[in-house]
C-alpha cells in the first residue's frame, strides 16, 4: 500500500506520516494536519455489511494510518471497542419514523467523545514507540466536561502515560464532576482551578507554550502530549460510525447501495460534522449535513452567511458541550473550500485572531451549498425532548435534542424525503435535571439533587441507569486537587516530582 502524507492547513513545509501527525497533535505553524487526499471505499457496500464494527474500523482506519502495521493497528482496535461498550454493536442504529438515531453513547463515560478517545491512547503510544521515542507522554487536558472524563477513562492505567486533567471549580455538572474526581488508575489526576473554562484552557496552553518547562521535563523523560479534537487522531476513528451506520440501513432495506442520505449532527467543535463530510469524500452518498447549534450560534451564522464572528458573549445553554465560539476543526473545512490554499486560509485565520471575524468568498461559498444549518433555544431543546418521548417513548439528551430540532425545521422548510442519520451523541442520564423537567413537565419539582435524579428518571421510564453513571453519587472520591489558575504549571511539576 502506498503511503498516506500529512501536511499543515496552514503550511506547504512538512510533510509527515500519521504516526508523526498523531504525536505532534498541532503543526508547528498552529495549523491542523489534515491528509493529503481523501483514500476511497474501493469495495462495493455489499461487500462490507458481513463486517463487524471493529473489522470496518480496520478497513477505514487502515486507508489513513499506511505507517501502521497491521499488527499494531489490529491491536489498538481490539483494545479500544471491547466490553468497555454494553452492546457489541459499538454505535447503534435506532429508527423512529423518518429518523435513525445513531447512537454514539455506549462507550465507558457515556458521551460520545468515548468514540475516538477510546483509541487515541493505543495510537498515541504506538505512534510513540515506532518513531523511537523513549520518553513517558504526560496528556495535559482542560476539560468543560465531557472530554476530560473520557480521556481519564481511555488512559486510565495505559502503560507509559500519565494524564493530568484540569477543570473549572463550580464550572461543570455535579454527575460530570463526580465522574471525573472518582476517577480510578495510578496514572491519573484531576484538578479543580479556580476560574472559568477559558482559565483552564489558557493555563494549559501556556504550559505546553513553555520552553523551558519542556526543557525541563524532557530532561526527566516526560513529553506533554493533548487529547483534544484537534489531534487526527481523534478525527480519523469518527469516520467510522458513518459508513457502519450507512450499511445497516442498506441491511434494513431503508437504501439501497449508493442511495443518498442526510446526516444531522448537533455541533460544537466542529469534530464530529467534519468526519461525516470526510466520509463522503471518501464515497459515502451523502445529500446534506444538517449542522445544528444551540443558541451559541456562531456556525449557523457562517453556514448561512459566509461571515464567522466570534465577538459575542458565550451563553451557558442546556447542551453544554456545544457551548464554544471557536470552532477549531473548520479550519479543515475552510482549507477544502479554499482548494487548499494555505495562504489564503492564513487570511482567514489572521482576521480571526485580530479582529475575531471573517468572511469568505463567493466561491468558497458556493461549495458550502451541501450543509444546511439552524439553531435551538434551550426552551425549544426541552420541548424536543418531550417531543420525541411522548411520541415515540424514545429517551433523548439535551445535544441529540438540539439536533432533532433543527432537523425537523429542516423537513418543514425543505419537504427533503431523504433518510437521515442523525448523530445522538450523549446518555439521556447524564443530563437528569433537563430531561426529567422535559418529560415530567409542570409536575417536576426541583428538591432532588442530580444522583437522585437519575435513579428518579430510571424508574419513571423503565430504563436502566448506564453502567458508568450508576451509583455514581456513592463512589468514593479519589481526586481533591485544587489550585489558582497561576499555580497549574506548579501543579503539573509536583506532579511529575521535576
Ligand atoms: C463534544 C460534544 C458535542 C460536539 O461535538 P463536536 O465534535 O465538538 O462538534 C456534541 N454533543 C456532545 C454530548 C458532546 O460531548
Amino acid at each position: 500500500m502506498e503511503n498516506l502524507y500529512y501536511k499543515s492547513t496552514r503550511s506547504e513545509k512538512e510533510r509527515i506520516l500519521s504516526c508523526q501527525a498523531i504525536v505532534n497533535g498541532i503543526a508547528g505553524d498552529g495549523g491542523l494536519y489534515v491528509p493529503e487526499s481523501l483514500p476511497a471505499i474501493d469495495l462495493p457496500f455489499v461487500k462490507l455489511l458481513k463486517m463487524s464494527f471493529n473489522e470496518l474500523a480496520y478497513f477505514i482506519i487502515r486507508k489513513f494510518l499506511t505507517d501502521f502495521t497491521e499488527d499494531e493497528l489490529s491491536f489498538c482496535i481490539e483494545k479500544a471497542y471491547d466490553e468497555k461498550f454494553d452492546t457489541p454493536e459499538i454505535a447503534p442504529l435506532v429508527k423512529k419514523d423518518d429518523v435513525f438515531f445513531l447512537e454514539l453513547y455506549h462507550g465507558a463515560t457515556a458521551a460520545f467523545k468515548d468514540m475516538a478517545l477510546s483509541i487515541l491512547p493505543y495510537l498515541l503510544t504506538a505512534a510513540v514507540k515506532k518513531i523511537g521515542i523513549e520518553k513517558e507522554i504526560v496528556i495535559l487536558t482542560a476539560t468543560s466536561g465531557d472530554t476530560g472524563k473520557a480521556a481519564l477513562e481511555s488512559f486510565s492505567n495505559v502503560k507509559g502515560t500519565k494524564i493530568i486533567v484540569f477543570y473549572p471549580n463550580k464550572g461543570v455538572s455535579l454527575i460530570q464532576e463526580r465522574q471525573m474526581v472518582t476517577q480510578a488508575g495510578k496514572n491519573t489526576f484531576v484538578v479543580a482551578i479556580e476560574g472559568n473554562f477559558d482559565d483552564a484552557q489558557t493555563g494549559v496552553k501556556n504550559i505546553f507554550n513553555n520552553k523551558a518547562f519542556n526543557k525541563l521535563i524532557n530532561k526527566n523523560n516526560y513529553m506533554f502530549s493533548s487529547a483534544n479534537s484537534i489531534n487526527i487522531g481523534r478525527l480519523i476513528p469518527q469516520i467510522v460510525y458513518y459508513i457502519y451506520s450507512y450499511l445497516r440501513m442498506i441491511e434494513m432495506g431503508e437504501v439501497r447501495e449508493e442511495q443518498k442520505i442526510n446526516i444531522t449532527v448537533p455541533t460544537g467543535n466542529f469534530g464530529n460534522i467534519l468526519a461525516s463530510y470526510y466520509s463522503r469524500g471518501m464515497g459515502l452518498p451523502v445529500n446534506k449535513f444538517i449542522c445544528a447549534s444551540n443558541e451559541n450560534n456562531v456556525l449557523y451564522d457562517f453556514i448561512t452567511t459566509g461571515v464567522y464572528d466570534r465577538m459575542r458573549q458565550l451563553k451557558l445553554t442546556l447542551s453544554p458541550s456545544m457551548d464554544i465560539l471557536i470552532s477549531s476543526n473548520l479550519e479543515r473545512l475552510i482549507y477544502d473550500i479554499c482548494d487548499k490554499d494555505s495562504l489564503q486560509l492564513v487570511k482567514f485565520i489572521k482576521n480571526l485572531e485580530n479582529t475575531g471575524t471573517f468572511k469568505i468568498t463567493e466561491g468558497m461559498r458556493s461549495k458550502l451549498m451541501d450543509f444546511w444549518s439552524d439553531f435551538a433555544t434551550d426552551e425549544q431543546t426541552i420541548e424536543s425532548i418531550r417531543d420525541v418521548y411522548q411520541n415515540h417513548g424514545y429517551l433523548i439528551d439535551t445535544h441529540t435534542a438540539v439536533a432533532y430540532f433543527v432537523y425537523k425545521k429542516y423537513l418543514v422548510k425543505t419537504q427533503d424525503k431523504t433518510k437521515t442519520i442523525l448523530a445522538s451523541t450523549a446518555s439521556p442520564f447524564k443530563f437528569p435535571h433537563s430531561v426529567m423537567r422535559a418529560i415530567q413537565g409542570e409536575d417536576f419539582k426541583n428538591n432532588l439533587d442530580e444522583f437522585q435524579l437519575l435513579n428518579r428518571l430510571s424508574t419513571l421510564t423503565g430504563l436502566p441507569v448506564p453502567k458508568p453513571l450508576k451509583d455514581i453519587g456513592n463512589k468514593k472520591i479519589i481526586h481533591n486537587r485544587f489550585c489558582k489558575k497561576e499555580e497549574m504549571k506548579d501543579v503539573v511539576a509536583g506532579i511529575l516530582k521535576v
